[in-house]
Parts: structure tokens; C-alpha cells; sequence
């Protein structure tokens, strides 16, 4: 077992990483260092070639911040002061994407799905068909907070359609599953430093349709977070506008190695749904129900309902758990109880085995004897 000192977070980012990314961070870099900048390039450069995207159809800016500030930045540089945005929701990042919109004074239209259910390309199409005003789309690619992997492909193929701008928030999933821009039709994709590439928190970065980006010059309501601004900058000076996290950067950039050197993006997509796959089948195993179907079920994180039995209390399993070496994470639902184990980081089946012992472990302590669920949502 792990020290519980240093335990695994299973949580979507930030996350366990190796100990090569973090020895990465001890050393000091000048952010105006040509060294540190040859870096930042060849980060930018990797991350177009991870998504499949032509150098001279998008660009790769990233931004400080967590991952939100980066998605507050595409919003404002894509979205238009007069034309309404489309945001397909279902669960909190939807939720926030729209209350950006909502903050820089945009016109927000929101398809509301609720906690778990799936936007629907015919859904959409429907929606597009009846407000042909919309100028830009919203979906989040992995819905982390109920774990579900959004219909990404079909309804890019209906938005492109429409002719509408596609912003996608994929933030918990670039890198851990597959998203190839010559194959999916988008417009601007937002991931960031702490997710499936497994580097640290400090920043997010944007891959954007060169044009897009282009004509959004001056449009952002941001001095700091105007992403053309950065862009623009970077390209003229090859440095980052304002003091980058040199740490976050350099721990980045070995994290991005350690994904080449494990195969890539179609590697670690295999490992996390081997992580999930294993942890799923445990779980039902020891009773427990997963909040959505399988198809819908991401390599990325997965949501468990809360047992019904009144001896299980969620601070109670988590200081369990935390105590055996894993934290988990707890539920974003507003209708049920639950709780959410994430399966990305530096972890693979046999640390998931070992949680499954953990979790076996915690409930007899607390003596929890019936796993099962009050209610029983809807499947998805
Ligand atoms: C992590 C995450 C974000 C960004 O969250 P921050 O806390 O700002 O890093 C945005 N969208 C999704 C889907 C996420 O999983």
C-alpha cells in the first residue's frame, strides 16, 4: 500500500503524477530565458500534433490559471457581444460555461439536461433548427461531474451543419481520449495542465481555428485573459504575456514525454478504461450501483450512489479510504446521493485492485451491510 501520507488522489486533477514531473520542478527558470521559451514552443507544437491539428488551420495558445480562466478566455474571444451562444448542459461545467457567458454580458441560451442525461445530436439539431439567431455552440466533452462522455462526434457533425461556431470545454479528457481535429469539426477545444496529460495545476491552454482566434482581436473584456492578446504576443516574443508558472511549464513539458513514451494518446486511453473497467467491476461486485449505463460511463471519472444504509456516511468512507492511502472524491449530483472515484493520474488496475481491498476494508468498519442505492435515477 501506498503511504498514506502521500496518498493517491483519485480525483479528475489535479492528480497523482510521477516522480519524474515533479523532480522537473526543482529548478528555477527566467521567463524570459530563451530556454524556458524554446520549451513553451515545443509545447504548443506538441499539442497540435496530440490533436491531429493542422499547424495552419489552429493554434495552440496556452493561458495562466486553472483550467476555468482558460475557458473564461475562449469564451470571450469567440463568443460576439450581440450574437447568442448555445450552451448544451448537463451538470456543473455546463453550468459554468453559461454563467461565464452570462458574467461577460452575452445573450446565453442553455439546453438543460440536468445532472447525468446526454445532449442528444437530434436535440440539438432540433434547438438549431428553431433559433437560427445562434452563432456559437458549448458542450463539454467529459462531464466530470457525473462522469458521463458526452456524444461529442455526432454533434459537431450537426453544429458544423448548422454552420455555428463549436467551442468544446475537453478539459478532462484531452490527452486520455481520442479528439482528432481531422475528424472532428470544431472550432476551439479548452483542456488544461492537470488532467490526462498529468502534469501540475498553473495552467490551461486552447486549441483554436487560426482564423477564429484572428478575428477576435480587441473582443475580449479582459486585459489579462484576452487570448488573442497572448496569442499575439507569443508569437511576436515567443514569451508568455505575463510571468508564466515556469514551474507548472517545466512539469509539463516531462509530463508531455511520459505520454509520448507510454504510446501516446491511444495508450492512455487504454490504461484509464482498464482503471475504470476494473474499479466498475469491483464496485458492482461489493453492491454498489454506478449512476449511468455503461455506454455512457468515461475513462476519466466514474460516479457510485451512495448505499441507502444508515451506517454509510460519506466523511466517514472518505477518512477511511484517505487513511488507506486513496482519496476520493465526493458527489456533484443535486438529486442523489453519491460519490465520484476518478481513474486518471499516475495509477493503474493493480492500485485499483488495491482500492477495491480499501473500500471493502472501510465499509465493514463503518458496518455497512447493504450497498444498494435509496433511489434509482433514470438511467441515461
Ligand atoms: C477540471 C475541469 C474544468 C476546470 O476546472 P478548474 O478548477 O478551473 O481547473 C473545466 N471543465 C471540466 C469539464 C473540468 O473537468
Amino acid at each position: 500500500m501506498k503511504d498514506a501520507s502521500e496518498p493517491y488522489l483519485l480525483t479528475p486533477g489535479p492528480l497523482t503524477t510521477s516522480a519524474e514531473t515533479k523532480s522537473a520542478m526543482l529548478k528555477d527558470w527566467g521567463s524570459w530565458d530563451s530556454d524556458f521559451n524554446l520549451l513553451t514552443a515545443d509545447i504548443r507544437q506538441q499539442l497540435l500534433a496530440m490533436a491531429n491539428a493542422d499547424p495552419e488551420t489552429f493554434v495552440c495558445v496556452p493561458m495562466q490559471g486553472s483550467g476555468t480562466f482558460a475557458v473564461e478566455a475562449t469564451l470571450a474571444s469567440v463568443t460576439t457581444q450581440t450574437e447568442p451562444t448555445l450552451v448544451l448542459s448537463n451538470g456543473a461545467y455546463g453550468k459554468r460555461a453559461a454563467d461565464i457567458l452570462r458574467y461577460l454580458g452575452r445573450d446565453v441560451q442553455v439546453m438543460d439536461k440536468g445532472d447525468y442525461l446526454p445532449p442528444l445530436p437530434e436535440e440539438v439539431d432540433a434547438w438549431l433548427t428553431a433559433h437560427p439567431e445562434i452563432a456559437s455552440v458549448v458542450l463539454i466533452h467529459c462531464e466530470t461531474s457525473s462522469g458521463i462522455l458526452n456524444p461529442l462526434e455526432d454533434i459537431a457533425r450537426v453544429v458544423e451543419r448548422h454552420g455555428k461556431r463549436f467551442i468544446v470545454d475537453a478539459m478532462s479528457s484531452f490527452g486520455g481520449v481520442p479528439l482528432y481535429l481531422d475528424q472532428i469539426p470544431l472550432d476551439a477545444l479548452v483542456s488544461s495542465a492537470n488532467k490526462c496529460i498529468e502534469g501540475v495545476p498553473g495552467f490551461g491552454f486552447v486549441i483554436i481555428r487560426r482564423r477564429v482566434l484572428e478575428a477576435s482581436a480587441g473582443q475580449s473584456h479582459s486585459l489579462s485573459l484576452d487570448l488573442h492578446a497572448q496569442w499575439d504576443y507569443m508569437e511576436r516574443t515567443g514569451q508568455w504575456r505575463f510571468t508564466p508558472p515556469t514551474h507548472s511549464v517545466v512539469a509539463f513539458h516531462a509530463a508531455l514525454e511520459q505520454h509520448r513514451a507510454e504510446g501516446g494518446v491511444a495508450a492512455r486511453f487504454a490504461r484509464y478504461r482498464q482503471n475504470r473497467d476494473v474499479l466498475v467491476n469491483g464496485m458492482r461486485h461489493l453492491g454498489f450501483q454506478t449512476l449511468l449505463e455503461d455506454n455512457w460511463l468515461s475513462p476519466i471519472i466514474t460516479t457510485f450512489l451512495s448505499p441507502d444504509d444508515t451506517n454509510f456516511d460519506f466523511k466517514t468512507f472518505y477518512a477511511e479510504l484517505k487513511a488507506r492511502g486513496f482519496v476520493i472524491y465526493p458527489g456533484k449530483l443535486t438529486e442523489v446521493e453519491s460519490f465520484r472515484i476518478g481513474h486518471i493520474g499516475q495509477v493503474d488496475s493493480r492500485v485499483m485492485q488495491v482500492l477495491l481491498e480499501a473500500v471493502e476494508h472501510s465499509l465493514n468498519i463503518m458496518q455497512v451491510s447493504c450497498t444498494r442505492p435509496a433511489t434509482f435515477p433514470q438511467p441515461a
